[in-house]
């Protein structure tokens, strides 16, 4: 799945410029004399993050709305604007150093070797690369072959993203899925007998007719696998899907929250027992092996995306996104025209993003944070916090309140009863 999904939830604090998640800004630690702030500024260089977004498919699953083509034809094209655009937006990324690159989609595991080949290239040529960066390729099974896992390997890309969703084939049917359970299964070996350290895997729950058990079977067969990281989202039904229509002009399938809750509960149980870190709401891994690329998203760090519908933030106050058209995209930088929107996050645009992305991870969210950084929008969340906190769904860690396993099932109504 496309992690720039995560653009409802991009935030950072803008009253101490720079933010890096924990309470103290690096800005302020670097204040020191002249020749040692110099030091010091190069050993602490921001880093920012890259992602690329690849708007090809083969098929179009049944539940998903981003923003991808199934007309290949304008891939060359594309490719070439692509390019264009890395280029001409290098200045922005000049005080930064790249720690992660993601490519997502779309389906970039279904790039030819010379097309991916030729957008590192341009990359490496105009950003300036960290020593050993986080880079990641969103592909599904199907694309997964020994010759690509040489390839990528070859290329730089050190962490696959899988798109398993799941091992029954039915359910794969029905998704429209470009692959089997079987395939998934093979392409998860392979990389592990390949020697990759870095992958993860995204499934799907809370899907009428997958029961409990099957659930926790594929939970089972994956953590058993060896999957260090896996990115577990329950079915949601968006506009504009073949899922939506399915449900609301067809009335084919009903979708049941009490299947959705349950199965939620029995993945943080399994998975804990497993040993997997929940670091956020739908995201587990094994000890030291969280993504670095969706963290700094959730850190508020910067990063610039590329294609079209892409989004970028500056680490500050301004968000800005790629038109979401690949033919419009590829005429826009062709003419050099305007091919994106931007806008500038208000103070409560700011606090109701953080508020949302702190509260969804296990560090939880610190409400000293929202009295230094917010102090007009504390009142707000404070009695909501301790409300929660009374009520079980909140438990306090460090100063910090973190959601229960039954809290994290109200995780979205206890952020909107704390927006201003
Ligand atoms: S492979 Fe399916 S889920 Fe992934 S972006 Fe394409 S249509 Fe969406």
């Amino acid at each position: 799945m496309n992690p720039i999904d995560v653009s409802k939830y991009r935030k950072v604090p803008a009253q101490k410029g720079f933010w890096d998640g924990s309470d103290e800004s690096l800005k302020n630690k670097i204040r020191i004399l002249p020749t040692r702030k110099l030091i010091l500024r190069l050993e602490l260089m921001e880093k920012a993050g890259l992602y690329v977004h690849i708007p090809f498919c083969k098929r179009k699953c049944t539940y998903c709305n981003f923003h991808f083509s199934t007309r290949l034809e304008t891939k060359p094209d594309l490719l070439t604007a692509l390019k264009q655009e890395m280029v001409q937006r290098s200045p922005e990324a000049s005080p930064y150093e790249i720690g992660t690159l993601y490519f997502g989609g779309g389906t970039p595991g279904m790039l030819q070797a010379e097309e991916l080949s030729s957008l590192m290239e341009t990359l490496r040529t105009h950003y300036r690369f960290a020593a050993d960066p986080e880079i990641t390729l969103e592909a599904n099974p199907d694309d997964v072959n020994p010759e690509s896992l040489e390839f990528w390997h070859r290329l730089g890309i050190n962490r696959l993203s899988i798109g398993i969703q799941s091992l029954n084939d039915e359910v794969l049917r029905w998704m429209n899925r470009p692959h089997n359970a079987d395939q998934s299964r093979a392409a998860l070996r392979m990389i592990v007998d390949s020697g990759w350290h870095d992958f993860t895997c995204d499934l799907i729950y809370g899907i009428p007719g997958c029961s409990d058990e099957e659930w926790l079977a594929q939970l089972s067969w994956l953590t058993g696998s060896g999957v260090p990281h896996l990115s577990c989202y329950a079915l949601t039904v968006e506009p504009h899907t073949a899922l939506h229509h399915q449900i609301h002009r067809k009335g084919k399938m009903v979708m049941d929250d009490d299947l959705q809750a349950r199965q939620m509960l029995l993945m943080l149980g399994f998975l804990q027992k497993q040993g997997y870190e929940a670091y956020e709401i739908s995201n587990f891994c094994l000890p030291g092996r969280r993504s670095m690329h969706n963290s700094s998203y959730w850190e508020g760090r910067p990063y610039l995306g590329f294609g079209p519908s892409a989004h970028s933030f500056d680490g500050r106050q301004k968000r800005r996104w790629n038109l979401a058209h690949n033919p419009g995209y590829i005429k826009a930088i062709r003419d050099n025209e305007i091919y994106w929107e931007e806008e500038q996050l208000s103070p409560r645009d700011l606090y109701n993003e953080y508020v949302m992305l702190q509260l969804r991870r296990s560090e939880g969210l610190d409400l000293r944070s929202i009295q230094n950084l917010f102090p007009s929008f504390y009142h707000l969340a404070e009695p909501i916090l301790m409300q929660y906190c009374a009520s079980g769904h909140l438990v306090v860690q460090d100063n910090r309140f973190v959601l229960t396993p039954q809290g994290k099932l109200l995780c979205d109504r206890i952020s909107m009863e704390c927006f201003a």
